[in-house]
Order: C-alpha cells, then sequence, then structure tokens
C-alpha cells in the first residue's frame, strides 16, 4: 500500500490542480532569451569548442573541457547543508576527474534548454584494455525532475566510490542532473527563501513524460483523470531527453537506474501498461539483489504502473530504456519523505516533501544498492540484450538528431503535468 506521505501527494496533487499551473512567461522556468549573459558563471567557457557546436558525438570523453568549464564555477554558502549545489558538486568532480585520467572521464552528452552543457562520468572497466569495449554497461542518472535532490547526491557518491574502486567486469556511466536548468532554479529559490514545487525544465515541460514508448494509455481511468495521462507535446521534444536517448542508443546499456524521490520503491517496466513485461522474473531478481544490498528498510521492488490500479506513467524513461533498448531500467523512489508527522513545520514545504534534511542513511543504502548490482553484473559474461517490444506497439518518432536539435524553436508550451505519486 502506498504510504502516508505517498498519499498527502497523490490527494494535493488530484485535488489541487492549479499549484501545477504553467508559470507566467516571466517566471524563472520560462524559456530564457539564447543570450550569453543568462548562462551561469563559467558556463562560456568552452576550450575545446566542444559545447558550442556539439561536434562530437556523445561517448567522446571531454576531460580537457569539462576541467576548464568546472574551473570557471564558484561555489556559494547555501542553507542545505546534507545537499551538493551544482558548483559545489563539480568542485567536488573535478579533481578526481583531473587525478584519474582514463578511470573516470567526463562526457559531454548534451545541452539544457538554456544551453547549459549536461554532463556525464564514465567510470572504466578495470579489466578492460583503453578502446576495448566492456562487457556489460550500466547507467545511473539523476535529476530529471528538478525539486528531487537525494538522486544527484546518490549518483555521486556512486561515482566516488566507483572512482575509488573501479567494478571488474563492468563500465558505469553516471549522470548527476540531466534538468540542468531546473535545478539551478530550485537553488535561485533556496537562496532566496523560496519554497516551490518545481517538475519541468525550462521551456515547462515535465521530461518524464517525453519519451517515446507508452505516450497513449489504455487505461480507463484515463478517462476520469486525464491529467494523469498527459505527455509532452511530442516524443523526444526537449535537448535533455534527447541527450539521454543520444547516450542510451550509442552506449545500449545493460541496466539503467532513473533516480527519483520519493517513496521507498524499486520500480520496474512497465509504467504505462498494466501488462507483466517479459522480463519480469529478472527485474524483480535485481531489484530483489539492491533490496538486499541496502539495511535499515529496504525499498520494495514492484511494476510502476501497479502502484495503484488508476496509476499509469505515459512517455516516461523507464519504458523507453527498456522497449527501444533492451537496457534492464529501474525507477527508483529514493526516501520515504523527509516530511515528518512529528514535526509539523516539514508538513507545507514542498522542498523537504523531497528533500529529507538529512539523506545520508539513503544515500547509504541506494550507493550499496548500486555497487552491489555493478558486482552482479560484472559477474555475468553475457552479451548487451536486444530491445524488447512495448506492450502496445509505440508509434516510434522520426528522432531529431540530437546535436541538431537543440538551437531549434521549441514547440508550444503543453497542458501542464500535474504530479502523480511515482514519477
Ligand atoms: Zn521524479
Amino acid at each position: 500500500m502506498p504510504s502516508l506521505p505517498l498519499l498527502v501527494l497523490l490527494l494535493r496533487a488530484t485535488f489541487a490542480a492549479p499549484a501545477a499551473a504553467p508559470a507566467p512567461p516571466t517566471a524563472p522556468e520560462a524559456p530564457a532569451p539564447p543570450a550569453a549573459s543568462t548562462a551561469p558563471a563559467g558556463e562560456d567557457i568552452d576550450p575545446d569548442g566542444l559545447l558550442g557546436g556539439l561536434a562530437a558525438p556523445p561517448a567522446q570523453p571531454a576531460t580537457a573541457a569539462y576541467l576548464a568549464w568546472a574551473a570557471g564555477l564558484q561555489a556559494e554558502p547555501h542553507p542545505e547543508a546534507g545537499y551538493r549545489f551544482l558548483d559545489e558538486l563539480h568542485a567536488e568532480l573535478a579533481p578526481v576527474v583531473a587525478a584519474a585520467p582514463g578511470r573516470v572521464e567526463p562526457l559531454l552528452i548534451g545541452r539544457s534548454v538554456r544551453g547549459a552543457p549536461i554532463w556525464a562520468f564514465r567510470c572504466a572497466d578495470p579489466l578492460v584494455a583503453p578502446g576495448a569495449p566492456p562487457p556489460r554497461k550500466m547507467l545511473v542518472f539523476g535529476a530529471i525532475h528538478p525539486l528531487e535532490w537525494v538522486g544527484t547526491e546518490v549518483v555521486v557518491e556512486a561515482l566516488l566510490t566507483c572512482a575509488r574502486q573501479p567494478v571488474p567486469g563492468v563500465e558505469l556511466t553516471f549522470i548527476p542532473v540531466l534538468n540542468v536548468d531546473g535545478r539551478r532554479v530550485v537553488e535561485g529559490d533556496l537562496l532566496e527563501g523560496r519554497d516551490r514545487y518545481r517538475r519541468t525544465n525550462a521551456a515547462g515541460v515535465d521530461l518524464n513524460r517525453d519519451y517515446t514508448v507508452h505516450r497513449d494509455s489504455r487505461a480507463v481511468w484515463r478517462h476520469l483523470i486525464p491529467d494523469r495521462y498527459s505527455t509532452s507535446p511530442a516524443p523526444l521534444s526537449q535537448p535533455e531527453s534527447q541527450a539521454l536517448d543520444a547516450l542510451a542508443a550509442a552506449e545500449r546499456f545493460d541496466v539503467a537506474l532513473s533516480l527519483h524521490t520519493f517513496g521507498g520503491y524499486i520500480y520496474t517496466p512497465w509504467a504505462g501498461h498494466w501488462e507483466r513485461p517479459p522480463d519480469r522474473a529478472e527485474l524483480v531478481a535485481l531489484g530483489h539483489l539492491m533490496e538486499q544490498a541496502q539495511t535499515g528498510r529496504p525499498y520494495r521492488t514492484q511494476q510502476l504502473s501497479h502502484w495503484a490500479f488508476f496509476f499509469r506513467g505515459c512517455g516516461m524513461e523507464l519504458d523507453h530504456l527498456y522497449a527501444k533498448y533492451g537496457t534492464k531500467a529501474f525507477l527508483v523512489e529514493l526516501t520515504r519523505s523527509g516530511v515528518s508527522p512529528f514535526a509539523p513545520w516539514t508538513w507545507g514545504e514542498d522542498f523537504r516533501l523531497y528533500n529529507p534534511a538529512d539523506p545520508t542513511p539513503d544515500v547509504e543504502g541506494a550507493t550499496r544498492a548500486i555497487s552491489a548490482l555493478a558486482r552482479h553484473l560484472g559477474g555475468q559474461a553475457r552479451p548487451h540484450a536486444a530491445p524488447v517490444s512495448p506492450a502496445k506497439p509505440p508509434a516510434l518518432p522520426t528522432t531529431p538528431m540530437p546535436w541538431a536539435g537543440v538551437q531549434r524553436a521549441l514547440p508550444k508550451r503543453p497542458r501542464p503535468v500535474a504530479e502523480p505519486a511515482p514519477q
């Protein structure tokens, strides 16, 4: 059964639709003009020409460009001691990259709506010679939703763990923050003392309703609660989604974890249809493996569409990665919320709802789960998986070239997507 915080969230999202109304054009999440002055300090540094032209394929290391870019950032004091702000995060990762050439490599996988670079970090398989393909590949990414910060902390900790002790037999790729524009907006909120609910990128699109698979639901409930079943204006309409898709297409990951908050679940496909996925037994076994690696009260493995009889997630990353690339994909809802029934001052705080003041127990547990899954994967020698037929064959779009679509005009603003409990 869904927990109390989940039910509170669901009820609030269902009956308080105006709260998710689109921001006015002047709001922070509105698309910014392409002027360079809108970028935070340091984001114009581009010594290798990689950031501006996006000429590099997504999986090419960009170490020099990353280190120069990170050197231009300036970490500032902030009110959330348990979390890293973006500049702080890169100030911590840059020395690791510099100290471990060939072991931890930054990848420029795309740019956001506002032109900020989206960075991934590849932690090499220690048993594979440079340039040789690794036997297995695993992706861990966070912050597709900008208010959900625990996932970024988990990604960073898992990356640092891998940098210290690479996992034989598997190459890990980490994306700390996919929705970098949204993250900057939330950081601005916190610095200025605002508590705002944020879910979209800078174009006002929920990136986790922007993927290609299961965009149309057959559930009868879509007629009763249509906002629960809405998607973005078109599949892969946003540069952040295109960046993730291009990376997935190039790398063909065996396993992927998309980290969200909150709920305490390890969700498997499908999200958009009630039917069981073809690899259900293996997906559940991998979920249980992650559960067993956690201490305390472990998360529970479940198919996402079975969270509740009325729930479907249309156009989500989970089904996209599984159906299109055969990747065993999981959506992990970290924590059981930072809101406590014994702390009334937390009840109305959106940021705290998603982010406990101290995320350490969940970060440590999830990092152990990721390490256990990576070790398990590294012990296998099977070839990469093949694509999986979705429950309902989707009408796959003509995918725009990921490097060409970044600067084009954005589609009209979509109808806002209200917040379902699992995200
Ligand atoms: Zn989410």
